[in-house]
């Protein structure tokens, strides 16, 4: 029928004015269940999902309570219990933004050594388009997205463009912002590090058993070895001994013979030596007896 559709908004917008009239009369509205006082009349908003009406939230005053994955601009994270930065100016973030408004510029030891914490940071917040590419591409948790929204200036530039010093926030901000994501964080840094702890462990042991390995292995192929190497010495002196013995009788035996060889040729020349002288001394005997007229 004409004019059914019609009938029907007017009668959910005359819903919704009954329900917010309602609400408005009661006592504590419903809108402020839950809500968080901030005292002077300011407070935060976190309106039921079932609420029903429509209601006007008093910005500045009143603010609604804003979901956990609600992004703005990125914030750097100070690490509180190691009183240092988490960000370690790898640049990893610089490079994956897509509209490259993070500056990064890496410090430097006494030395000029690069060193793994930045000199400064800079964020253009005029730029940002609040992908949150760098914060998933960190690897270190260093950074995160803020809920801060209330970032209105006279002068873009430079007031838009953050430093260091405006971008860090300490840990406990974040973990308040974002509690169940810190949470998350949190027990997969304690498992990594039970993890971490157990493969150190095992790599020690294994070490360790590695060792002890390497110093019995070494004692007893020593030992085998200094023994045949021993065995082998040993019979090697036995043989160049038993050489040089065969050599010797083998020499002497030669020098006997020839010294028997020459003895007997010596003893034959002597004796022949000694006939002779014999036969000559007969001779002259026979000589003078004839002489002497004998
Ligand atoms: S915020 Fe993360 S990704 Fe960016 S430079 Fe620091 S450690 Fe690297
Ligand atoms: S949120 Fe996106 S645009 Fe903003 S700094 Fe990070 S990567 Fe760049």
């Amino acid at each position: 029928m004409f004019g059914t559709g019609l009938l029907k908004g007017l009668g959910v917008t005359l819903k919704h004015t009954l329900e917010t009239f309602s609400d408005d009369r009661s006592k504590v509205p419903d809108r402020y269940r839950d809500s968080i006082e901030l005292g002077n009349n300011r407070r935060i908003i976190n309106q039921p999902i079932d609420q029903e009406g429509l209601l006007t939230i008093q910005y500045p005053e009143e603010k609604r309570q804003l979901p956990e994955h609600f992004r703005y601009i990125p914030m750097l994270i100070w690490d509180t219990d190691k009183n240092e930065d988490r960000c370690t100016a790898c640049g990893i973030c610089a490079k994956v933004c897509p509209p490259q408004c993070i500056w990064i510029v890496r410090d430097s030891d006494a030395n000029g050594k690069p060193v793994t914490r930045p000199a400064e940071f800079y964020i253009d917040a005029a730029v940002c388009m609040s992908c949150s590419f760098c914060v998933e591409f960190c690897p270190f948790d260093a950074i995160k997205m803020n809920h801060d929204y209330e970032l209105a200036v006279f002068d873009r530039y430079p007031q838009l463009v953050y430093d260091m010093e405006e971008l860090t926030v300490p840990l406990e901000y974040y973990a308040a912002l974002w509690p169940t994501q810190y949470g998350e964080e949190q027990e997969k840094r304690r498992k990594d590090e039970e993890e971490k702890k157990a493969q150190e462990e095992a790599k020690a042991r294994a070490a360790e058993a590695k060792a002890a390995a390497a110093a019995a292995a070494p004692a007893a192929s020593s030992g085998e070895g200094k023994l045949s190497k021993a065995e082998e010495l040993k019979r090697k002196a036995q043989e160049r001994a038993a050489a040089k013995a065969a050599a010797n009788s083998d020499t002497d035996s030669g020098t006997s013979v020839a010294a028997a060889s020459s003895g007997d040729a010596d003893a034959d020349a002597k004796k022949a030596r000694m006939e002779e002288l014999k036969r000559i001394a007969q001779e002259r005997a026979r000589q003078r007896k004839a002489e002497a007229g004998e």
